[in-house]
């Protein structure tokens, strides 16, 4: 049993926002989930330093939360405090080519603020929801661009809660990979390289990256974005289409038949709905293809 009354007294130390059986469906894309027995909104990496040193010491379990753009949150919830990043940590500075944004900042205002500064180097990354600290952890990525081009350096809490600094070099960046994945490390801010560029040929370039995605993804339904991981060589995307499972659902959960690489939420998916069908997906992939997929999307236990 968790002693929330201590936790509680600890937020209203540090400033920070707590709600007790939050459903997670609320804090997730794909809108199912459970509740988690408290959510705490982080506002700064002190006091995400203090919270961690305290769920560890009393051995409490605790998950990481940015937009949950590419989390499946369990249908019996998650027993253990969630800490968010969000818009309680989400400042962003502009100083000369670098952007440096808290970790809950999203991705989008990211961008937007570089285009504003005449920085050019994020185009392609506009319209990936999510935080910035997300999207460092995935190192996500599109259009042939992805995090580990433009990040210079990172701050994130340590095992023992202790605030350290890592330069780019060492964060193992790669496909939908990091060190902070690794080492369950918390990302509390990113900083950002970009060059010098026209503003307006920025916001036209973000403005045709964004249509792209309407026009190819199926934005009206809840989902995690691409539901399996490129394969080596292809696309999940091609495999799955190319053995007819687009369409194919279980409960709420459905082969978009607009994309055949998300899985969507028709309305009352649960996350069971969403594991069992992509295990069939795989099943017939393989069947079919010999080839694995593999969940992209992070299961929060
Ligand atoms: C419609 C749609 C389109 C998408 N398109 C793309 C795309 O083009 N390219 C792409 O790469 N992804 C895409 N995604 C997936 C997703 O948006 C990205 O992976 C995004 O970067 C996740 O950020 P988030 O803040 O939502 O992270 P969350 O989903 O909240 O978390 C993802 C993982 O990161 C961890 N995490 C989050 N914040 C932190 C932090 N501060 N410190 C440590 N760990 C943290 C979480 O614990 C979790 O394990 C898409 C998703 C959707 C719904």
């Amino acid at each position: 049993m968790i002693d929330l009354t201590r936790l509680k007294e600890l937020c209203d130390k540090l400033g920070c926002r707590m709600i007790t059986e939050c459903p997670l469906s609320e804090y997730i894309t794909f809108k199912f989930g459970g509740p988690c027995r408290a959510l705490v909104s982080v506002n700064a990496a002190k006091s995400a330093s203090e919270l961690v040193k305290f769920l560890r010491s009393e051995g409490i379990r605790f998950g990481i939360l940015g937009r949950g753009s590419n989390v499946l949150a369990a249908d019996e919830g998650f027993d253990g405090v969630i800490l968010l990043f969000g818009s309680d940590h989400a400042g962003i500075s502009v100083e000369g080519n670098r952007i440096t944004c808290k970790s809950g900042a999203l991705l989008a205002s990211a961008c937007v603020h570089a285009q504003q500064s005449g920085l050019t180097g994020m185009e392609r990354l506009f319209g990936i929801p999510g935080t910035v600290g997300g999207a460092l952890y995935m190192n996500a990525g599109a259009y042939l661009s992805e995090m580990k081009d433009i990040v210079v350096s990172a701050e994130y809490i340590d095992e023992q809660g202790n605030i350290c600094t890592m330069n780019a070099e060492d964060m193992k960046l790669s496909y939908r990979h990091s060190i902070f994945a690794e080492k369950d490390y918390i990302i509390t801010a990113v900083t950002m390289e970009l060059q010098s560029g026209d503003p307006e040929k920025i916001k036209a370039a973000m403005s045709e990256y964004m249509h792209k995605r309407s026009d190819k993804q199926p934005l009206d339904f809840p989902s995690a974005g691409s539901t399996f991981k490129r394969p080596e060589n292809g696309y999940a995307s091609a495999l799955i289409d190319q053995c007819g499972l687009k369409g194919m659902s279980v409960g709420g959960a459905q082969v978009s038949e607009k994309h055949a690489g998300f899985v969507i939420n028709t309305g009352a998916a649960t996350c069971n709905d969403v594991i069992q069908l992509c295990d069939k997906v795989k099943a017939v992939v393989k069947e079919k293809t010999g080839i694995t997929l593999e969940l992209e999307p992070v299961v929060l236990k």
